[in-house]
Protein backbone atom coordinates (compact mmCIF):
# COMPACT_ATOMS: atom_id res chain seq x y z
CA UNK A 1 0.00 0.00 0.00
CA UNK A 2 0.88 3.14 -0.89
CA UNK A 3 2.51 5.46 2.42
CA UNK A 4 0.24 8.68 3.04
CA UNK A 5 2.61 11.86 2.79
CA UNK A 6 1.72 15.37 4.01
CA UNK A 7 3.23 18.52 3.92
CA UNK A 8 1.95 21.01 6.77
CA UNK A 9 3.24 24.15 5.38
CA UNK A 10 3.09 27.36 7.10
CA UNK A 11 5.32 30.24 8.52
CA UNK A 12 4.85 29.17 12.64
CA UNK A 13 6.36 32.51 13.69
CA UNK A 14 5.80 31.16 16.19
CA UNK A 15 3.91 28.04 16.84
CA UNK A 16 0.79 27.97 18.49
CA UNK A 17 -1.83 25.73 20.24
CA UNK A 18 -3.73 25.69 16.99
CA UNK A 19 -0.69 24.74 15.18
CA UNK A 20 -0.21 21.77 16.99
CA UNK A 21 -3.93 20.60 17.30
CA UNK A 22 -4.30 20.48 14.00
CA UNK A 23 -0.70 18.70 13.67
CA UNK A 24 -1.98 16.02 15.82
CA UNK A 25 -5.01 15.59 13.76
CA UNK A 26 -3.67 15.51 10.57
CA UNK A 27 -1.05 12.13 12.09
CA UNK A 28 -4.72 10.26 12.53
CA UNK A 29 -5.34 10.41 9.08
CA UNK A 30 -2.16 10.30 7.30
CA UNK A 31 0.88 8.26 7.33
CA UNK A 32 3.78 10.65 7.48
CA UNK A 33 3.80 14.68 8.15
CA UNK A 34 6.03 16.97 7.31
CA UNK A 35 5.85 20.23 8.93
CA UNK A 36 7.65 22.93 6.19
CA UNK A 37 8.45 25.75 7.87
CA UNK A 38 8.45 28.64 5.07
CA UNK A 39 11.51 31.01 5.44
CA UNK A 40 9.11 34.03 4.50
CA UNK A 41 11.40 36.20 4.23
CA UNK A 42 8.72 38.45 2.95
CA UNK A 43 6.58 38.39 5.78
CA UNK A 44 9.39 39.87 7.95
CA UNK A 45 8.92 37.36 10.57
CA UNK A 46 9.74 37.91 14.10
CA UNK A 47 11.52 34.30 14.88
CA UNK A 48 14.34 33.38 12.44
CA UNK A 49 13.69 30.33 10.28
CA UNK A 50 15.90 28.02 12.22
CA UNK A 51 14.50 29.01 15.62
CA UNK A 52 10.49 28.48 14.30
CA UNK A 53 11.89 24.74 13.64
CA UNK A 54 13.18 24.07 16.57
CA UNK A 55 10.32 25.71 18.39
CA UNK A 56 7.88 23.14 17.10
CA UNK A 57 10.54 20.38 17.90
CA UNK A 58 10.47 20.95 21.28
CA UNK A 59 7.04 21.25 22.14
CA UNK A 60 5.74 18.47 20.21
CA UNK A 61 7.10 15.34 18.97
CA UNK A 62 5.76 12.52 16.88
CA UNK A 63 7.83 9.50 15.37
CA UNK A 64 5.68 10.21 12.35
CA UNK A 65 6.34 13.41 12.04
CA UNK A 66 9.50 15.69 11.02
CA UNK A 67 9.45 19.52 10.57
CA UNK A 68 12.08 21.40 8.13
CA UNK A 69 12.64 24.46 6.65
CA UNK A 70 11.88 25.40 2.44
CA UNK A 71 11.69 27.99 0.66
CA UNK A 72 9.95 28.45 -2.76
CA UNK A 73 7.54 26.85 -4.62
CA UNK A 74 5.09 25.30 -1.91
CA UNK A 75 3.80 22.11 -4.99
CA UNK A 76 7.63 21.91 -5.93
CA UNK A 77 8.98 20.94 -2.34
CA UNK A 78 5.33 18.68 -2.12
CA UNK A 79 6.95 17.08 -5.29
CA UNK A 80 10.36 16.78 -3.84
CA UNK A 81 9.45 15.16 -0.84
CA UNK A 82 6.94 12.47 -2.21
CA UNK A 83 4.24 14.09 -0.99
CA UNK A 84 0.76 14.55 -2.30
CA UNK A 85 -1.22 16.42 0.30
CA UNK A 86 -0.87 19.67 1.46
CA UNK A 87 -2.52 20.19 5.07
CA UNK A 88 -4.00 23.70 6.18
CA UNK A 89 -6.20 24.72 9.23
CA UNK A 90 -9.10 27.02 8.54
CA UNK A 91 -10.57 28.99 11.56
CA UNK A 92 -13.51 30.40 11.12
CA UNK A 93 -14.52 32.89 8.43
CA UNK A 94 -11.12 34.36 8.23
CA UNK A 95 -8.92 32.14 6.50
CA UNK A 96 -11.83 30.83 3.75
CA UNK A 97 -10.50 33.24 0.67
CA UNK A 98 -7.21 33.14 0.96
CA UNK A 99 -6.77 29.63 2.01
CA UNK A 100 -9.38 28.69 -1.31
CA UNK A 101 -7.42 30.88 -3.77
CA UNK A 102 -3.87 29.18 -2.68
CA UNK A 103 -5.63 25.40 -2.98
CA UNK A 104 -6.77 26.50 -6.35
CA UNK A 105 -3.10 28.01 -7.43
CA UNK A 106 -1.48 24.96 -6.18
CA UNK A 107 -3.94 22.67 -8.23
CA UNK A 108 -3.63 24.51 -10.67
CA UNK A 109 0.03 24.19 -10.63
CA UNK A 110 0.10 20.79 -9.98
CA UNK A 111 -2.97 18.38 -10.71
CA UNK A 112 -1.96 15.64 -8.29
CA UNK A 113 -1.54 17.86 -4.91
CA UNK A 114 -4.48 17.84 -2.75
CA UNK A 115 -5.08 20.56 0.05
CA UNK A 116 -6.87 18.74 3.14
CA UNK A 117 -8.61 21.58 5.31
CA UNK A 118 -9.21 20.81 8.80
CA UNK A 119 -11.31 23.12 10.75
CA UNK A 120 -9.63 24.69 13.85
CA UNK A 121 -11.01 22.91 16.67
CA UNK A 122 -13.57 25.82 19.02
CA UNK A 123 -11.27 26.18 21.73
CA UNK A 124 -8.61 27.51 18.81
CA UNK A 125 -10.63 29.58 16.87
CA UNK A 126 -9.13 32.85 17.12
CA UNK A 127 -5.59 31.71 17.94
CA UNK A 128 -3.19 32.93 15.55
CA UNK A 129 0.42 33.84 15.70
CA UNK A 130 -0.16 37.48 14.29
CA UNK A 131 -1.96 38.03 17.77
CA UNK A 132 0.63 36.13 20.09
CA UNK A 133 3.16 38.61 18.78
CA UNK A 134 1.01 41.39 19.44
CA UNK A 135 0.22 40.24 23.17
CA UNK A 136 3.65 39.25 23.61
CA UNK A 137 5.30 42.90 22.37
CA UNK A 138 2.75 44.31 24.97
CA UNK A 139 3.82 42.21 27.81
CA UNK A 140 0.70 40.14 27.80
CA UNK A 141 0.80 36.40 29.36
CA UNK A 142 0.71 34.17 26.02
CA UNK A 143 0.83 30.84 28.31
CA UNK A 144 -2.68 30.18 27.19
CA UNK A 145 -1.85 30.15 23.61
CA UNK A 146 1.43 29.01 22.76
CA UNK A 147 3.75 25.85 24.02
CA UNK A 148 6.04 26.25 26.71
CA UNK A 149 8.92 26.62 24.24
CA UNK A 150 7.26 29.48 23.09
CA UNK A 151 6.67 31.41 25.88
CA UNK A 152 10.00 31.00 27.12
CA UNK A 153 11.55 32.22 23.25
CA UNK A 154 9.40 35.53 23.81
CA UNK A 155 10.62 35.46 27.83
CA UNK A 156 14.42 35.28 26.12
CA UNK A 157 13.69 37.85 23.90
CA UNK A 158 12.94 40.42 26.77
CA UNK A 159 8.87 39.75 26.10
CA UNK A 160 8.45 38.93 30.23
CA UNK A 161 4.67 38.43 30.39
CA UNK A 162 2.61 39.44 33.57
P1 LIG B 1 0.84 31.09 6.82
O1 LIG B 1 1.76 32.25 7.00
O2 LIG B 1 1.22 30.17 5.72
O3 LIG B 1 -0.65 31.40 6.82
P2 LIG B 1 0.55 30.22 9.53
O4 LIG B 1 1.67 29.77 10.39
O5 LIG B 1 -0.13 31.49 9.91
O6 LIG B 1 1.13 30.22 8.09
O7 LIG B 1 -0.55 29.07 9.45
C1 LIG B 1 -0.26 27.82 8.91
C2 LIG B 1 -1.58 27.07 8.72
O8 LIG B 1 -2.15 26.81 10.00
C3 LIG B 1 -2.64 27.86 7.95
O9 LIG B 1 -3.40 26.94 7.19
C4 LIG B 1 -3.49 28.46 9.04
O10 LIG B 1 -4.81 28.70 8.59
C5 LIG B 1 -3.45 27.33 10.07
N1 LIG B 1 -3.69 27.82 11.41
C6 LIG B 1 -3.14 28.89 12.03
N2 LIG B 1 -3.65 29.03 13.27
C7 LIG B 1 -4.56 28.04 13.44
C8 LIG B 1 -5.45 27.65 14.50
N3 LIG B 1 -5.53 28.36 15.61
N4 LIG B 1 -6.21 26.57 14.32
C9 LIG B 1 -6.16 25.88 13.15
N5 LIG B 1 -5.36 26.19 12.12
C10 LIG B 1 -4.57 27.25 12.25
Amino acid sequence: MTRRIAIYPGSFDPVTMGHIDIMKRALGIVDQLIVAVAKSKNKNPLFECDTRVTLIQQAFQDDRMKVVSFDGLLVRFVREQGAHIVIRGLRAVSDFEHEFKMAVANGKLDKSVETLFLMASESHQFTSSQIVREIASLGGTVEEFVPQSVVKAFEDMGHSSS
